[in-house]
């Protein structure tokens, strides 16, 4: 096989973004493909390799994007690569429900040993992330044989059936495409900068405020599971003030209730550790994974303790693709590279450098009269600011940050947008991103704020 060698780390610009051929695809592609599937910018990707994407026309792009957190360890990782390829030319698929294979197991087994907690653990693996939420669904009513689920505010969860209603946001996930599952309840999440008493406050007021309604609402007996991102990610990458999560976790523990840590986004050393819920010291019943699990190859997991994994009768859980073999090649390789490289500790690293000059800016650029940074959030390397059109008044300013992110595209840096207000930038490059390449993004996000 002869593999092209990796891309430069270098950002070049050699057309308009988007260019001349990207927007002959996007001709074709306006014509063929769905209006329902959207892009954040119309540039049609020839290669990607560590931190850099390019394009047909020729530029170079930075990536803050990672493809929706899923490259965490670069785009094309060597070793993602390597052992996807070896395995294509082993065999593509079987289905593990046919004759099974042992890449499977394997990732079962580094679920089991990288995840929270020491109990003994099992794994079922999936093809996205939308599939390994409905299954931890499935799984805790087949453990607990009840029904209602509870999730938050804010809270993003799939598009599937069931996980449209687990998500808070109507435009775009869910508008006109009810009605919804049924016995799915949201309660407030302590979301600091917009928490009414300050974010001192909210921690413990929102989990008394969730526990009421749990309890109050809906009745704790009922409850089979509660579904929560330990760093809401689409809503706006909210970190639910301190004390939140462990009281919310508790109250699932006193009640039987199956705690589940959507860790889709967050896990995989995105916030620099290997799971975010480690950061309070939190160990869920089950926690789902995809994204970032597996380099880029589709895959998704849910994995919790043997015995509520086990609930589940023979038969019930699987899939046709689920856990196919070239995938879980890719999260071995996913996994080996994170090892490696220490890529929790290259995560910190990427917080540090984006939050000083993140801070800076938002001093900077404070005192006019058309936007401001209201917050700065986020852990390791998923990192966001939210904008807002005065301080004082923290109203969003959704228009700013699409300027923003379209000012950033156009210079050739991949940022996304999220939050329910549609007025967060967020920031997930890949984390073996060099310091250089970071910093000319961060740069341009700079430029930017002068240049809007
Ligand atoms: C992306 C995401 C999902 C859905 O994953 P898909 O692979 O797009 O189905 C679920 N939960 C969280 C927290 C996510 O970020």
């Amino acid at each position: 096989m002869t593999a092209l060698p990796p891309l430069p780390q270098e950002r070049r610009v050699v057309t308009a973004i988007p260019g001349p051929k990207s927007q002959e695809l996007q001709a074709r592609r306006l014509a063929a493909v769905a209006a329902g599937v959207g892009s954040v910018l119309p540039v049609f990707t020839a290669r990607a390799s560590g931190g850099i994407i390019e394009d047909v026309d020729g530029n170079r792009l930075i990536d803050f994007g990672s493809g929706i957190a899923v490259t965490s360890v670069g785009a094309s990782a060597e070793a993602v690569v390597r052992r996807a390829s070896a395995q294509l030319a082993d065999f593509t698929h079987t289905c593990f429900m046919v004759t099974p294979y042992e890449g499977y197991v394997e990732v079962a087994e580094a679920l089991a040993e990288l995840t929270p907690g020491d109990h003994a653990k099992k794994s079922a693996l999936f093809n996205s992330g939308a599939e390994a939420v409905e299954n931890a669904v499935k799984i805790a009513r087949a453990y607990t044989k009840r029904q209602a689920v509870v999730v938050f505010d804010h809270g993003y969860h799939g598009r599937t059936n069931l996980t449209m209603a687990l998500t808070a946001k109507n435009m775009p996930y869910k508008h006109g495409f009810g009605p919804f599952a049924p016995e799915v309840y949201r309660v407030p999440v302590a979301y600091g900068y917009r928490w009414p008493t300050g974010p001192e406050n909210a921690g413990p007021e929102a989990a008394a405020q969730a526990v009421d309604q749990i309890s109050k609402q809906v009745g704790a007996d009922n409850v089979a599971a509660i579904i929560i991102e330990p760093v809401l990610g689409e809503g706006g990458f909210i970190e639910p003030a301190k004390g939140f999560l462990p009281a919310i976790r508790k109250f699932a523990a006193d009640n039987g209730i199956v705690f589940v840590a959507d860790e889709i986004q967050s896990g995989f050393c995105r916030t620099g550790q290997w799971f975010a819920c480690e950061d309070e010291g939190i160990v869920p019943d089950l926690i789902t994974t995809a994204k970032g699990i597996a380099g880029g190859l589709p895959l998704a997991a849910v994995t919790g303790r043997a015995e509520i994994m086990d609930a589940a009768h023979a038969g019930g859980l699987g899939g046709t693709y689920g856990g196919n073999p070239v995938a879980c090649a890719g999260a071995l390789g996913s996994i080996e590279t994170m090892k490696e490289l220490d890529l929790n500790a290259r995560a910190k690293h990427i917080e540090a450098v984006m939050k000083a000059r993140l801070t800076a800016m938002a001093e900077k650029y404070a005192h006019n009269d058309r936007f401001s940074i209201g917050d700065i959030r986020g852990r390791g390397a998923m990192i966001a600011i939210e904008l807002v059109k005065d301080r004082a008044t923290k109203e969003p300013h959704p228009e700013a940050t699409a300027a923003l992110a379209k000012a950033c595209h156009q210079e050739g840096l991949v940022v996304l947008t999220c939050g329910t207000y549609g007025n967060v930038l967020r920031f997930l490059p890949p984390l073996v991103i060099g310091d250089d390449l970071l910093n000319e993004g961060l740069d341009i996000i700079e430029q930017a704020f002068t240049s809007v």
